[in-house]
């Protein structure tokens, strides 16, 4: 540093991007010291897969659309920014989810957590599942824990613990919609460790997951403060949509004197030599897509892993990037009169196991799931297309894909009326597939980096979960590992 003012750059305007800023000029206060903080992105729009549009009176998500309750970071910036109070949770009366099989919709058995039965009763009647399945799935109790202690793939480890039924009707399309993936390629380390663990100290998955439930419902009310109206909600949002969050950092940031370089992208940056600059030269300079140099004493890459590749292949080894391979999803938000459709829906939509064949992987029954989402006399419904292996669809046409998507929901909803509008959003190469070995590469990568290049963080939903709390956490942990090798 020059003694004067820490100079950072934050590389990548999406929510790790401003979360790594602000929590830089966090750590700036408290250690009492000057700050400047420069975020660059290509993109004119902050908040990178973060994207709400208002139309006709709906508050409608391009991307993310909530985020889990429990998970305290997102929480606490919430506090931070005073927007708690715009919290929303889902319509109680729309807890219900299906799937579908057979191309019919089956409620979801109660007591199932991301796919694993944790109440024997409901799951032994559920239509979903055939009787060998169920079977199988309870010889989880009595075949002993993995003694390995490698990484292995969700699919993997979820067919040797329940067996293939429940992990191909249930457990993958309701994961599916964290990851697009394919869980037979996904990290277990980095997805789901708490599967594993409760393999471990359980000798069972299912009796692990049940233990886990009991403690979760006998600890008080998650560790975190919550407005008492959304308490019991596990999914929460803002009123006027995840735009609000949006909003209220750039408030925070502009109050900050953070500088924007928007529409413009960093195109790499490099360390300087003190022999030749002198000592008093801050160590990096990030150059511009427009030719601008800025100098730097610490950088937060928070671009995603193929763009952070490009920033850091001159510097050293990125194959723990290049290995994070991206899935393209798109999504069809489409509005209907209630009037016109004479549906109860009675949940929060459902999801598509692979082997249905249809173009959609999911429905959500956003105005039944989101109050606040919708005029009470209207309908708004979003589809999802895309996963890992059946990513071509995304790029049908606007028509192709409209009609792809009116087909499978007249088919499983009987829903023939014409949509008031149809909103389409394309998202290539945006869900990334942690590979098995990731956690162990990227520590590698990274432990590289901090004695290579001191101050220089990498971080984002490439690394270490992709749920925007987890990207919270990300960019607060980015800002206090940068600030500690700048001053210990
Ligand atoms: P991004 O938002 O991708 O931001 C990275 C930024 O870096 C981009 O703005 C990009 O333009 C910029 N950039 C790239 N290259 C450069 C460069 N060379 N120089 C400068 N900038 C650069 N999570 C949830 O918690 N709940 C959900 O409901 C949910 N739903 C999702 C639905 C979809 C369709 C998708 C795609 C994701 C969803 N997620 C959800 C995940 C979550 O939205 C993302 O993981 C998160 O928003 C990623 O934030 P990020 O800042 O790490 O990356």
């Amino acid at each position: 540093g020059n003694g004067q003012r820490d100079r950072f750059v934050v590389i990548g305007g999406g929510i790790s991007g401003l979360s790594s800023a602000f929590y830089l000029l966090k750590q700036a206060k408290q250690r009492g010291r000057d700050a400047l903080v420069t975020i660059i992105d290509p993109s004119e729009r902050i908040g990178g897969k973060i994207n709400t549009l208002k139309r006709d009176g709906f508050t409608i998500e391009r991307g993310p659309d909530s985020f889990l309750a429990r998970k305290t970071p997102i929480i606490d910036l919430a506090y931070d920014l005073g927007i708690e109070n715009q919290l929303v949770g889902t319509n109680p009366k729309a807890k219900k989810t299906y799937i579908l099989h057979h191309g019919k919709l089956h409620p979801m058995p109660p007591g199932l957590v991301l796919g694993v039965p944790t109440e024997i009763a409901p799951f032994a009647k559920t239509s979903l599942l055939s009787w060998g399945g169920k079977l199988r799935a309870m010889m989880d109790f009595f075949t002993p824990a993995s003694k390995e202690t490698g990484d292995e793939s969700i699919g993997d480890f979820l067919t040797r613990r329940v067996g293939h039924e429940v992990m191909e009707r249930v457990a993958e399309p309701l994961l599916a919609g964290i990851y697009a993936g394919e869980l037979n390629k996904l990290s277990l380390a980095s997805t789901f460790p708490q599967f594993r663990e409760a393999e471990r100290k359980h000798g069972s998955l299912i009796r692990g997951m049940r233990a886990n439930k009991r403690l979760a419902a006998s600890t008080p009310t998650v560790a975190t403060r919550l407005p008492e109206a959304v308490k019991n909600s596990m999914f929460l949002t803002f009123r006027g949509g995840l735009n609000t969050m949006l909003e209220a950092l750039h408030q925070s940031l502009e109050n900050s004197g953070v500088e924007w370089k928007l529409g413009r992208k960093a195109m790499a940056f490099r360390q300087n030599d003190p022999d030749e600059h002198g000592n008093d030269s801050p160590p990096y300079e990030v150059l511009l897509g427009d030719g601008e140099i800025i100098e730097a004493d610490g950088i937060v890459i928070t671009a995603p892993a193929f763009d952070a590749a490009d920033l850091l292949e001159p510097h050293m080894n990125v194959d723990a990037l290049h290995a994070i391979r991206y899935v393209s999803v798109a999504n069809v938000v489409m509005a209907f009169d209630k009037s016109t459709l004479g549906i109860d829906f009675d949940g929060s939509g459902f999801v598509v196991p692979r082997t249905e064949g249809t173009t959609i992987t999911a429905c959500t029954w956003t105005s039944a799931k989101w109050l606040h989402s919708s005029p009470s006399d209207k309908v708004l419904l979003r589809c999802y297309v895309g996963r890992s292996g059946d990513e071509a669809v995304v790029d049908l046409s606007d028509n192709q894909l409209t009609e792809a998507v009116r087909r499978d929901i007249r088919n499983t909803m009987g829903i023939t009326a014409e949509p008031l509008f149809a909103e389409i959003t394309r998202l290539h190469r945006s869900m990334p597939q942690y590979p098995v070995g990731h956690l162990q590469e990227t520590a590698k990568l990274r432990t590289k980096l901090r004695a290579q290049m001191p101050g220089v963080w990498v971080t984002g939903a490439a690394f270490d979960g992709v749920g925007l709390p987890d990207c919270i956490r990300q960019g607060k942990e980015a800002a206090i590992g940068v600030y500690k090798s700048l001053v210990g």
